[in-house]
Order: C-alpha cells, then structure tokens, then sequence
C-alpha cells in the first residue's frame, strides 16, 4: 500500500491510482563521490527507476493522474511540454498501459539527442503530436484541439497540466516523501539536512516540501530552478504546495492544513544557465562525476543542474557535515530498442529541424 494511504486511510477511495511503479526506489550512498566532495554521508534516491519499462520522476505523478482521468472515463489525455518533454513521453506511456490514447502539444526547444529520442518514443507509443509556435498560442491551440478532438469523438480529451503538477499529481511526490520518511525509519539512511531536487513545473518539490512536514522530518528542499521564472519561482512553488495541503486536508480532514511558511523549502537560482534545455559546464561537470564514480545516468535539463548546486555547496563548505541527499528524477531505462531504424520522417514535419539540424552534446553520448 502506498504511505500516503497507510497514514490518511480516508484517502485511498477518494485517490485513485494507476499502479505502474516499483516503490520503494532505492536510497544507495554515494560513498566514493562523497569522499571526492568531502560529503561523507553523500545518498541518492534513485527515482529513475520508478517505472519498469521507463523511469524519472513523472511516473509518480502519473499515477495519480491517470487514476483520476480513468475514473472520470477519459478516453484520451491531452498535455503540453516542449519537444524533448519527458513529461509528454511518460504520459504516452503511461496513457498507452492504462488503454487511453495521447495527444502532446510541444513547444520548440533548445535541441539534444534526448529531444530526438523523445520525439520518436512519443510517436512510438501512440501519441499525437503537434507542435505549438509560442507560449501565448499554446492557450489557444489547447483548447482549439480540444474541442476538435471531442467533436469528432463525441467526448473531450482530458487535459494534463505540463509537467503533471497539479494538485492532483503533486500528491504523488507527497507520497514520495512519506516513502522517503519510511526508509528513514528503517534506517536505510540518516534523516537527510538537506535534498537537492530540480525545480521545473514544481510538482516535486512541492510535493516533497509538504510531504516531508507531513512526515516529521526536518529536511531542507534545495529546489534547484531550471525553467524560466515565468513556469517556476518560489511563489509559485510556495502556492502549489498550500493548494495542495487544502486539496488533501479537503479530501481527508486527518491531513493537516499545513501552509507553506511551515516548509522546510528555498528555490535556488543561479543553476538555469542561458535557457531551458541548454546544457552548462556546470551540469556536465556534476554528470560526469556521478557516471564515472557510480555508473548513475543523470539527464542535463534537470537533474544535472541541481547535481551541480550541490557540488558547489559542498565547494563553499556549506554543507559537508551534513547528510546530504540527491534526488535523481532522471529516466535511467534504455528505451533505445522500441526506437532501433524509426524514421523521423514519420513525425510531423515541424519535427524534422531536430534531425536535421545541429544538437548540443552531452554526457555518456558518443
Ligand atoms: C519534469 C522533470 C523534472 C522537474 O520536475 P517538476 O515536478 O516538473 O518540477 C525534473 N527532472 C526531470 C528529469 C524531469 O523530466
């Protein structure tokens, strides 16, 4: 049973859930990077193996959204990312498992050859995509291509939010927290000072700050931006998390009614570089690191970005007595083989610029 159901029983009928997961992921040290960065009790949770057949932290969202989504008798998802979105793939995915079919609306971004494969996967698991010129006209193209979808099928697609951050999917890294707090209690690790997550749509950090107040635990979020200020700020964050503190205390009074003033939470700048998507020294510095030292594939939109805040505080010495933990939200599964000979040509054509045009290295790509 999940924690969140075994601690708020009151819960479980009310929150339905798609169970893909594999949970507990594991909580392992990283004995030999912490040593490196003078940060003896160094741990990651390993949150890239959420999912048998695909991992990050989107699977956790999911299925709480396809929960809700199947019991409203969706029977079509509807979502908006940029092109490389892991949010868009995973939905697909997830979509596909539960017998619903996709539809992702994705914005232009800087390219990489996680945007191509994503691209082809998407298309692989049965998504529609489209592609949406500018921020002011994804409004408009959402509801436009809803309500084309739902006059030829007689019933609208349902819409997911990007990035699965709603107040709805934010539970799913509640959730996470009370697992993280369990492991704890069990002593796989020690109750952790700080952890270090990126902050994109905020639905995991947010999730986590409640959840970990929830939980009794003391830990600080170290939110790492890694979008524009316009999707992820620390006001911003700090909303989510008290519409979802209402949301589960409406659900379940036993849930408190905490406020976000009571979370242990800071957004920290400094790490997004020159724009979403584009890689930074930085974050390729950190990647390199953890795979040479502990084989761990981490992504460099995310979870590179907020490896290398990490590194720098334990640099600046602002953390190294600590027990420090990392939050890998990367997708670590080798998805290669449902896309061995696609051809992008099979994409929309708008798709076609990020095979054709030059792509951005990164760490562990030949
Ligand atoms: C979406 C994503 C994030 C950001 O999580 P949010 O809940 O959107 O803030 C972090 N890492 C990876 C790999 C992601 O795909």
């Amino acid at each position: 049973m999940l924690p969140l159901f075994a601690r708020f029983p009151a819960l479980e009928p009310k929150l339905p859930v798609l169970p893909i997961g594999d949970y507990p992921t594991p909580v392992e040290p990283l004995r030999e990077l912490g040593s490196a960065l003078q940060l003896p009790r160094l741990y990651v949770k390993r949150d890239d193996l959420t999912g048998q057949l695909y991992g990050g932290n989107k699977i956790r969202k999911l299925e709480f959204l396809l929960g809700a989504a199947t019991r409203g008798g969706a029977g079509q998802l509807l979502t908006l990312g940029f092109a490389g979105s892991n949010h868009a793939l995973a939905t697909a995915i997830c979509a596909q498992a539960a017998g619903l079919s996709s539809i992702s609306l994705l914005l232009h971004q800087a390219n990489a050859a996680y945007v191509r494969r994503n691209l082809l996967l998407g298309h692989h698991f049965g998504a529609e995509l489209h592609a949406v010129g500018s921020v002011p006209a994804a409004v408009a193209q959402v509801v436009w291509t809803m309500l084309r979808h739902g006059l030829a099928s007689g019933r609208l697609p349902r819409y997911v939010p990007p990035g699965g951050s709603s107040t709805v999917g934010t539970c799913g890294y509640v959730n996470a927290a009370l697992e993280l707090a369990n492991q704890v209690a069990a002593g796989v690790l020690p109750e952790p000072d700080r952890i270090y997550v990126p902050l994109g749509s905020m639905g995991t950090a947010a999730g986590l700050a409640l959840g970990l107040k929830v939980a009794g635990l003391n830990s600080r979020v170290i939110a790492v931006r890694v979008v524009d200020t316009q999707f992820g700020d620390e006001p911003k964050l700090r909303r989510l998390i008290d519409r979802t503190a209402a949301f589960l205390h409406g659900l379940a009074p036993a849930f408190p009614r905490i406020r976000s003033e009571q979370c242990n939470v800071e957004v920290r700048d400094g790490y997004f570089g020159e724009g979403y998507g584009v890689f930074t020294d930085a974050a390729r510095e950190a990647a390199t690191e953890v795979l040479k030292r502990h084989g761990l594939k981490i992504d460099g939109t995310y979870s590179g970005k907020a490896l290398a805040a990490l590194f720098d505080d334990a640099r600046s010495a602002t953390a190294n007595d600590r027990v420090v933990l990392f939050w890998s939200t990367s997708n670590s599964r080798d998805l290669s083989a449902q896309i061995a000979g696609a051809d992008y040509r099979e994409l929309p054509p708008a798709f076609h610029r990020y095979f054709t045009g030059d792509c951005q290295r990164w760490v562990g790509e030949s």
